[in-house]
């Protein structure tokens, strides 16, 4: 790629998928852009009486399988451009996990941390107040995203209810449990990770008890692909890593008997960060950050940031790694893609890899219309469910088609949509 603006490689994978479906110039335009976008400006009172404007965004990128989904991200660096790529691979995210939902995405340019409680609270309510209108459970249902956190979906939920004149939960999901959020969200992203490394598995017919994984990441979705390896498929984790903010520098944390994620969860902050000391008083050892990537294990799980597996990092990976679960999104760049796909090693790609997330705040918001919810057991059992059926028909479409799982993927989602637009009479 000549540029590094994500919404030109939300595009350029759509055009590839696009190619190998042979779609017709009219759907492609339809689906190159989103069908809406939403720019404005929203006024904060800041806490020393200041009035304080922020921009903010909303992409609604296409609804044809149902309202809009997407996070708000709030960050210091959010552009327009971001935005639309993050609404873009919602949409497919949604497809290929078969929920009837389409795509969308926001955003502030701030960095939440600057701001107190009361200023976050008040920006959260600006940001409903100039989107309620074109939002709601049958139109457009936010979420979490970087920067955003279940209590600021509490405070959004409630300024749409007070808006609209009704208790409406359902019109943001990743809410706190008690207010409306549900059982199993928090680890439904890694879990689900881990249900398509056993399927992935099946496939390649791996013993599950005799597997090894490196993560890079240990935040939420890293803590709970560790955990799941051990507990759900009975296999051992060589490594996780994470980033030092104090240190500006990440490391690689491995224990030769395996890591125990949820030893290391007790000593990980609210960011993602293990306490060096104590790891290392219970025997861990600690490398660079970019260890990870070479360790000699099964499969590798990039669940921190995007751009880890480069055209410079991808020659360092084990001969004996037979599969990549994608927990991140975007870990890999096309270059790299190239490099794995000529050494037939077996990639989950990210949309289909951690659908876990959307997928249980679909549930969330299946709940919330229900008026009734329901157990940590069952929401976890659901979602492994979906998982696996959204894997058996990417990878049916791999072998139907000989692609590689990403390009089967971008198959089975495009389609779907194209479908959906189709029978509605759009296309
Ligand atoms: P998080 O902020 O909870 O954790 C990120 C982790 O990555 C932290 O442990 C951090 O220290 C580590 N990290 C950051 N830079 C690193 C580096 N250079 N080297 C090693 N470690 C580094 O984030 P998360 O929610 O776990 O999300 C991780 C990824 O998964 C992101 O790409 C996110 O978009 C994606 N994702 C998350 C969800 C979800 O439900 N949380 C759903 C879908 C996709």
């Amino acid at each position: 790629m000549e540029s590094t603006n994500p919404f030109q490689l939300a595009q350029a994978q759509f055009d590839r998928g696009a190619d190998l479906l042979g779609l017709p110039e009219h759907v492609r335009a339809f689906l190159r852009w989103p069908m809406r976008e939403f720019h404005f400006r929203i006024p904060v009172r800041m806490d020393d009486g200041r009035l304080r404007m922020f921009q903010g965004f909303r992409v609604q990128h296409n609804d044809a399988r149902g309202p809009n989904k997407g996070g708000i991200r709030f960050h210091p660096n959010e552009t327009i451009d971001t935005v639309r790529a993050l609404a873009t691979w919602m949409t497919w995210k949604c497809a290929v996990a078969d929920i009837p939902l389409g795509g969308g995405k926001g955003g502030v340019v701030v960095n939440p941390a600057s701001l107190s409680v009361g200023e976050k609270e008040r920006l959260c309510r600006g940001w409903v107040g100039a989107m309620w209108r074109n939002i709601g459970p049958r139109t457009d249902v936010p979420a979490p995203d970087v920067g955003t956190t279940p209590q600021m979906m509490a405070w959004m939920m409630d300024e749409y209810s007070r808006l609209v004149g009704q208790y409406t939960p359902g019109a943001f999901t990743g809410k706190p449990v008690g207010a409306g959020g549900s059982l199993g969200r928090t680890e439904a992203t890694g879990f689900g990770v881990v249900h398509t490394v056993r399927e992935a598995m099946k496939h390649l017919r791996i013993n599950p008890r005799e597997s090894l994984a490196a993560l890079q990441g240990f935040g939420n979705v890293a803590q709970y692909a560790a955990i799941g390896f051990r507990e759900i498929l009975g296999g051992k984790v060589a490594c996780v890593s994470c980033y030092d903010a104090t240190e500006k520098r990440s490391y690689t944390f491995s224990h030769p008997e395996g890591v125990d994620a949820r030893f290391l969860q007790t000593i990980t902050d609210q960011y993602g960060t293990i306490d060096q000391a104590k790891a290392k008083a219970a025997g861990y050892l600690l490398e660079d950050g970019s260890a990870w990537i070479a360790k000699e294990v099964d499969v590798l799980i990039p669940a921190a940031i995007e751009e880890q597996l480069t055209a410079e990092t991808s020659p360092q990976i084990d001969k004996r790694v037979k599969i990549i679960a994608e927990g991140a999104n975007g870990p890999t760049t096309m270059e790299a893609d190239e490099i794995i796909r000529q050494r037939g090693i077996f990639l989950i790609p990210d949309f289909l890899c951690n659908g876990g997330g959307v997928t249980t705040s679909y549930f969330e918001s299946v709940q919330n219309d229900m008026n009734f919810h329901w157990s940590r057991e069952e929401v976890l059992e659901r979602v492994d469910q979906k998982m696996s059926s959204a894997f058996q028909a990417v990878l049916e479409m791999s072998l139907e088609r000989k692609v590689s799982m990403r390009d089967a993927a971008y198959l089975v989602a495009v389609d779907r949509v194209v479908k959906a637009m189709q029978m509605r009479g759009w296309v």
